[in-house]
């Protein structure tokens, strides 16, 4: 699919690619673990969550990851960024994405388990599948409709929202993990089984590894989805077509332009 991007917030033309062709080794390896994980047949059976194929990356916007990625639409090249992917694509896609402007399907990604599951049922949902999927569209195009033009705007609005709690998070996950590991203890030591000095150096042992667990967890997460573009990268295409002449002039040829 040829993206024309202009981004939605800044204006900048440069973007990365995100999905299976990615060129980075980390997202690509995050889309394969999306497909592969057999867990994730749950979100997207019961919840009803799916992946868009493509993601567009701004390079130029200076806003945490997830508010410069934008999923392109492939019937009206419209880029939808964070608060429409929130309010059309976040659960409930049983039949896929759909663009909410010009309903055209958004190709997205399928669980490996998740396709194997609806392969071998499909006898079973073959037939209600269709009028329900025409029901389930007719509510979506209501939904769209009702946010009507502010549709449009949602793409590139940007409120400077507070910092996600990376660190609380990562605490909490570390304290859960922390008592279950540490209840079954608890109730061995209760049961007369454990020495207390045992008990006492396992419990803090465990404390530590999760708290360090936690923090890391929190702090991976904070790195992964809190980098920010860069502001020298935003150029539109005025602005790279003169930065391309001013290289011309200073190598004193002229380069040949694909
Ligand atoms: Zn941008
Ligand atoms: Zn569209």
């Amino acid at each position: 699919m040829l993206i024309d991007f202009n981004c939605p917030k800044c204006g900048g033309s440069i973007y990365e690619n995100h999905g299976l062709q990615s060129r980075s080794f980390w997202v690509r390896l995050g889309y394969w673990h999306y497909i592969i994980n057999p867990g994730l047949a749950f979100n997207e059976l019961v919840l009803g969550q799916r992946l868009p194929s493509t993601m567009c990356v701004c390079k130029a916007c200076e806003l945490p990851l997830h508010h410069r990625a934008f999923v392109p639409c492939p019937g009206c090249g419209a880029l939808h960024g964070l608060e429409i992917q929130k309010k059309f694509f976040a659960f409930g896609n049983y039949f896929g994405l759909f663009c909410p402007l010009c309903q055209k399907e958004i190709p997205s990604l399928s669980n490996f388990t998740s396709s194997l599951i609806k392969l071998v049922t499909r006898p079973l949902y073959m037939i209600p599948a269709k009028p329900l999927k025409r029901l389930w569209l007719e509510r979506r195009r209501k939904l769209a409709e009702a946010e009507g033009i502010k549709l449009l705007a949602m793409n590139s609005a940007e409120k400077e929202q507070g910092r996600f709690a990376y660190l609380k998070m990562g605490v909490l996950w570390g304290a859960i993990m922390f008592f279950v590991f540490w209840i079954p203890l608890l109730m061995g030591f209760f049961a007369g089984n454990l020495d207390i000095s045992f008990f006492i150096m396992v419990s803090m042992m465990n404390l530590v590894l999760w708290m360090a667990g936690g923090l890391a967890f929190g702090g991976s997460m904070m790195f992964f989805l809190e980098r920010r573009g860069n502001k020298e990268l935003h150029l539109d295409m005025k602005e790279l077509t003169a930065r391309m002449n001013q290289d011309d002039e200073r190598d004193g040829d002229i380069k040949e332009l694909p």
